[in-house]
């Protein structure tokens, strides 16, 4: 399997794309879903943001080095890799407190349309904690229901829903949703569609304009390699912008922001959703790992990422056939660019893994979960992975006590 792995890496149209990051050597790194890897360029982006731009050119470079427009500078470019059209996408804040702006800013088109008031907020069931944290507080400021739902489940939808929070990938399953039919069925019942994009943005063809989707928000740290911590992006139908109203405004979402005017005005378009100043370190970190996606095509990203995930669930019925539960759906138009596997022993297997130099992480309470960035992952990585860890398993290496003291970070 290893030396038809290597064969097919060297045919690989994209394994140039490899050169683009900076990878430590005896590492097998597959959380690229949890914090992507480093492209190369960011840190001499970052070194000249910090000595030049900031050292040298001091406040001047808000203007000399295009500070003030890089949310939606970078936002067109994120735009161009979720199918969205220019101006429609604007990096700011963290996913958490986009999917806040977003939430609250969804219930409040609902609520200007005509027709009766719309008093539940449907939020994935089994959704990231974060987002079903945001949704609550966010329905308990606008005094709305909310109903957890699996996306897909029409039952869930009646004309009282006002806003959907589904994500598309499912970060503990790897399932993908099927966002256009799913949206559709939104808008068959008169509700917006907010989808969370994170663990799909830069592994997966999204198309949120073709879908129609109204609102999405996304992390920019995974797939799209954006560094720890990079700020993240919010997405609104450009036929929505001009009636957004966000409950986060600031003196960067202002028509005239130096004009330093008392009452909130906003801006046109998308750089509505800014807030305050954004963390130009990590602007500039985000904007250099982006050219890791120059001259891709992210539908040949996708191809790749299917094409990774097929091998390893391969590999698993191979090396760990009846050991561990792929559950990951087979199916290639439900599986977003990771394989998740269940074994009761999931957090000492993961542990003793990176020991071994094979990175993937641990979601409670069984998961083994191994991310294959489509951009940096090869098939021989995927297949040399999964015999470690068959190794890992069969020798029952795992049950040695240094693997089960449990990490902050898993
Ligand atoms: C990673 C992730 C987040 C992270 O939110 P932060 O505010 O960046 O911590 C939110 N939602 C989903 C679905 C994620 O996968």
């Amino acid at each position: 399997m290893l030396a038809h792995a290597a064969q097919a890496d060297d045919l690989d149209p994209l394994r140039h794309l490899r050169n683009r990051f900076v990878l430590p050597d005896g590492v097998i790194y597959l959380d690229g879903n949890s914090l992507g890897a480093l492209p190369m360029g960011v840190a001499e982006a970052v070194d000249d943001a910090v000595r030049r731009q900031w050292g040298t050119d001091l406040v001047g470079s808000w203007t000399s080095a295009g500070w003030w427009e890089a949310p939606l500078r970078i936002g067109d470019r994120i735009a161009a890799l979720v199918g969205a059209q220019p101006g429609s996408v604007v990096v700011t804040d963290s996913t958490s407190v986009d999917l806040f702006k977003l939430v609250v800013a969804g219930v409040r088109l609902s609520q200007a349309r005509p027709g009766p008031r719309r008093t539940v907020i449907v939020v994935d069931d089994a959704t990231f904690p974060t987002d079903r944290y945001i949704v609550d507080e966010a329905a308990r400021l606008l005094d709305m229901q909310v109903r957890a739902a699996a996306p897909g489940d029409v039952s869930a939808l009646d004309d009282g829903v006002a806003l959907a929070v589904f994500c598309h990938v499912d970060f503990r399953t790897g399932v993908l949703y099927d966002l256009p039919a799913v949206t559709r069925a939104l808008h068959e019942v008169g509700a917006l569609a907010l989808w969370d994009v994170c663990h799909s943005a830069g592994a997966v063809s999204i198309g949120l304009a073709s879908a129609g989707v109204d609102l999405a928000v996304g992390c920019s740290y995974k797939y799209l390699n954006g560094g720890p911590g990079a700020p993240a992006w919010a997405y609104v139908a450009p036929a929505l912008q001009s009636r957004i109203d966000s409950p986060l405004p600031g003196w960067n979402s202002h028509r005239e922001p130096f004009a330093m005017q008392l009452l909130f005005a906003p801006v046109d378009g998308i750089g509505r959703l800014r807030t305050g100043t954004p963390p130009m370190l990590s602007m500039v970190a985000l904007e250099a790992a982006l050219a890791a996606f120059d001259g891709v095509q992210i539908e040949d990203v996708r191809r790749r990422s299917l094409e990774l995930t097929a091998l390893m669930i391969g590999a698993v019925d191979e090396y760990l056939a009846d050991v561990v539960e792929v559950v990951t759906p087979r199916d290639p138009a439900r599986r977003g660019s990771q394989v998740s596997l269940r074994h009761p022993d999931a957090y000492p297997i993961v542990q003793a893994l990176i020991e071994r130099g094979v990175v993937g992480d641990f979601r409670a309470p069984d998961i083994i979960r191994l991310g294959l960035a489509p951009l940096y992952v090869s098939r021989q990585e995927v297949v040399r992975a999964v015999q470690i860890l068959a190794a890992v398993v069969d020798s029952e290496e795992f049950r040695a006590p240094r693997f089960a003291a449990r990490h902050t970070v898993t």
